[in-house]
């Protein structure tokens, strides 16, 4: 199964994407983060992608379908993946279409998942995560110190550079004026395409991309 998680930032893709990754046993593929890894690893693309990062803008396409065209195509992905973050403009999502034609994947699933825009500035100015493992963190829900409640490391908990204020609205600007234009390009090319109300509890909305999820996989 090939599910891709749609929507703006701070909606809930990566926490979504990381249950259900458990939960349908395959990959969780997030951009992001592997461009994050990149930058703290100080490669030749985390040295080129961090102040394009920082500053809200988007990674050129031809250097994001390149590094989604090899993961995808690894063996992890066998199975199917869940992408997160990816594709971000209507040119990564043609070069997506053309990976699946290449390599004959299943039609994808987009989950489409929205919010008002006061609630994805209150959710990402509050967003935390662990350098360590990954685990992702809501300063207005989670309980925490400076130790991870997951991995139990002390001092891991940080605030992205780009989950500042200044950064979330040209993150949201972008995301009208290249990111949007992708839900027409799946509404009329080959996907299932569901639109999911991304208010409210994490475990509901699991339930509900769960739900989706299996009617497709019935029908
Ligand atoms: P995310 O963790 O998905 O919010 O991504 C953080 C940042 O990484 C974005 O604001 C972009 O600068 C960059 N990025 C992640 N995925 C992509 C993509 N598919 N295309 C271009 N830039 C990306």
């Amino acid at each position: 199964m090939n599910l891709i998680l749609f929507g703006p930032p701070g909606v809930g893709k990566g926490t979504q994407a990381k249950i259900l990754s458990q939960k349908f046993n395959i990959p969780h593929i997030s951009t992001g983060d592997m461009l994050r890894e990149a930058v703290e690893k100080k490669t030749s693309l985390g040295l080129k992608a961090k102040e394009i990062m920082d500053s809200g803008r988007l990674v050129p396409d031809e250097v994001m379908v390149e590094i989604i065209k090899d993961t995808l195509c690894s063996e992890k992905c066998k199975n199917g993946f869940i992408l997160d973050g990816f594709p971000r403009t209507v040119e990564q999502a043609k070069a997506l279409s053309k990976i699946f034609n290449e390599f004959g994947l299943e039609k994808p699933i987009v989950i489409d998942l929205n919010l008002d825009e006061q609630e994805i500035i209150r959710r990402i100015t509050n967003r935390r995560s662990c350098k360590n493992c990954g685990s992702l963190f809501n300063l207005l829900y989670d309980k925490f110190d400076d130790v991870c409640p997951i991995c139990g490391s002390r001092g891991t908990i940080y605030q992205r550079n780009d989950d500042t204020q200044e950064v979330i609205a040209k993150r949201l600007e972008i995301y009208k004026a290249s990111t949007l234009p992708v839900k027409n390009f799946y509404k009329e090319n080959n996907a299932y395409f569901i639109s999911i109300d991304g208010f409210g509890e994490i475990a509901e909305i699991t339930q509900k991309i769960i739900e989706a999820v299996e009617r497709v996989n019935r029908s």
